[in-house]
């Protein structure tokens, strides 16, 4: 038997950092949000994300929601209240052909008011020693980046939202309509009506689509991380984040217990949509034969963990709001890539004021 529950302005499929951040953002704008979600609150990629957050991006669009998302994290959110940035700094290594491009970011992040600066391999071997980079890349470095603790700041974004936001542990199996509206989503504790809808279910956001006939084609692709051991836990203190845009490998500092937590871009998608702790032999090895150039400790540090997780991959390879004219009331935030944690306060803010919009109509 299923039971109705309440009304609300806004249902929001998916209780993922983009999920809560659009939530949040709907309740200042003085709307009831239901937030369904069977895993509960950062039970997907989000609960298993490294937390990493800077406002550098080669691409202007996704730098300028970036740097838009870490006023928002250094900020600790609208209220003062979210957990504050370990500020360690951030590196992003690019190629030394990307230079131009490179410098030219670093000037739009300036003039945004975002500290950023170019350093050659030189700099960073005197500044960063436990580092290696090589003569061929460069890297920006933004003092004030760093990395957040992601359950704490997804719990935080929850209560900011305050008693507009309500938490539905229920899994949503198709969206209701009458005539071309959106009009609430089916679940399995019963129907949620609204006038407006958000799907932020990651890669589930494909069939939760089509049972209105919407074709959001999205995949998984593996996203996972090992933890190392170092045996030098005093460097860690001053070891800035890493994301080496050249061969996909990034890492930061755990925060306790000498460790830190590294990875590697994969390829591998079609990847089940389960976050689990550990990570296979094959994985380690994978990711220790590329940071090791990096970050030469890792080369025989052990690994005591890690996660083997997944992120929704959109077609274009970018995650995108999107609108959908043909079927008044809903709107998609999906696609992000495994980098959809920097960018969640600035994709919050464009989803809340499309979903006020569609609501309206
Ligand atoms: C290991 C790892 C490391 C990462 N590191 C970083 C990083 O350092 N910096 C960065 O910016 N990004 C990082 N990312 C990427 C970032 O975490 C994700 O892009 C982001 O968390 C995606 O958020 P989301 O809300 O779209 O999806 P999710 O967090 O996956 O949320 C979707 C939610 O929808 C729910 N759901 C699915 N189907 C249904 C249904 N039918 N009914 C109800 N609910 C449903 C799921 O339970 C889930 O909670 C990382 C990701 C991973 C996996």
């Amino acid at each position: 038997m299923t039971r109705s529950v309440p009304t609300a302005d806004v249902a929001v499929v998916g209780g993922g950092i983009i999920g809560l951040a659009t939530a949040e953002r709907l309740s200042a704008r003085g709307l009831a949000v239901a937030v369904i979600d069977s895993a509960g609150i950062a039970g997907g990629a989000t609960g298993a994300s490294g937390g990493l957050v800077r406002a550098f991006d080669l691409s202007a669009s996704r730098r300028r929601s970036a740097a838009a998302g870490l006023d928002v994290y250094l900020r600790q959110g609208h209220r003062g209240t979210w957990p504050a940035i370990s500020r360690q700094g951030s590196l992003s290594l690019v190629a030394r052909g990307d230079l131009p491009q490179a410098a030219a970011a670093v000037a739009d992040l300036g003039t945004a008011g975002h500290e950023a600066e170019i350093l050659t391999a030189r700099d960073l071997a005197t500044r960063f020693p436990a580092l290696d980079v090589p003569d061929d890349l460069v890297a920006v470095h933004e003092p004030n980046a760093g990395w957040l603790p992601v359950g704490p700041l997804a719990h935080a974004m929850a209560r900011d939202a305050g008693p507009r936001l309500r938490l539905i542990p229920a899994r949503a199996t198709h969206l209701l309509t009458s005539g071309s509206r959106v009009t609430g989503v089916h679940t399995t504790a019963g129907p949620v009506h609204a006038r407006g809808v958000l799907l932020a279910a990651g890669a589930a956001s494909t069939s939760l689509a089509a049972s209105v006939g919407i074709h959001l084609p999205l995949r998984t692709r593996a996203v996972g991380y090992c933890l190392f051991r170092v045996d030098e836990p005093a460097g860690l203190t001053t070891l800035p984040t890493l994301v080496d845009t050249t061969t996909g490998a990034w890492l930061r500092p755990w925060g306790s217990d000498s460790l830190v937590l590294a990875g590697v871009f994969s390829q591998e998608t079609d990847v089940p949509e389960t976050v689990r702790p550990g990570v296979s032999v094959q994985e380690e090895e994978r990711v220790r034969a590329v940071i090791r150039h990096r970050y030469p400790h890792l080369a025989t540090a052990p690994v005591t963990g890690g996660v083997t997780a997944y992120d929704a991959l959109a077609s274009t390879g970018n995650g995108e709001v999107t609108m959908w004219p043909e079927l008044g009331g809903l709107v998609t935030a999906t696609g992000w890539n495994g980098g959809g944690f920097k960018l969640a306060p600035a994709i919050g803010e464009l989803a809340a004021a499309r979903l006020e919009e569609v609501a309206a109509r």
